[in-house]
């Protein structure tokens, strides 16, 4: 269970770093999780990239304008639990999506 707490915790930071622009999603990659999960990241922190004019707000609360830093910071803090919840419903989508084309 611990261990499983350790990769939630490195969800949700892989995620507020694509969608803060720390990180660019196309360099992504983790050896330790299982592709549809990566795909997954990448996809829900695009999705949580707002950047209108140089400057980041969250589409989750509304706020900002946030720093790459603060952004990150913001998402890793007050939406932990929701970025988490957002990447197991893609995953689960993309897997589904992933059988569907083998079977
Ligand atoms: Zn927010």
């Amino acid at each position: 269970m611990a261990r499983r707490g350790l990769f939630r915790w490195k969800i949700a930071g892989y995620v507020a770093r694509i969608a803060s622009g720390i990180v660019d999603p196309g360099e992504f990659d983790s050896g330790v999780l299982a592709r549809h999960v990566v795909e997954a990241i990448r996809s829900v922190g695009m999705q949580l990239r707002d950047e209108r004019n140089g400057v980041l707000v969250c589409p989750l609360c509304g706020k900002g304008p946030f720093t790459r830093r603060g952004y990150f910071l913001h998402l890793t803090r007050l939406h932990y639990s929701h970025l988490i919840d957002l990447v197991e419903v893609e995953a689960d989508r993309i897997a589904g999506v992933a059988r569907n084309v083998v079977s």
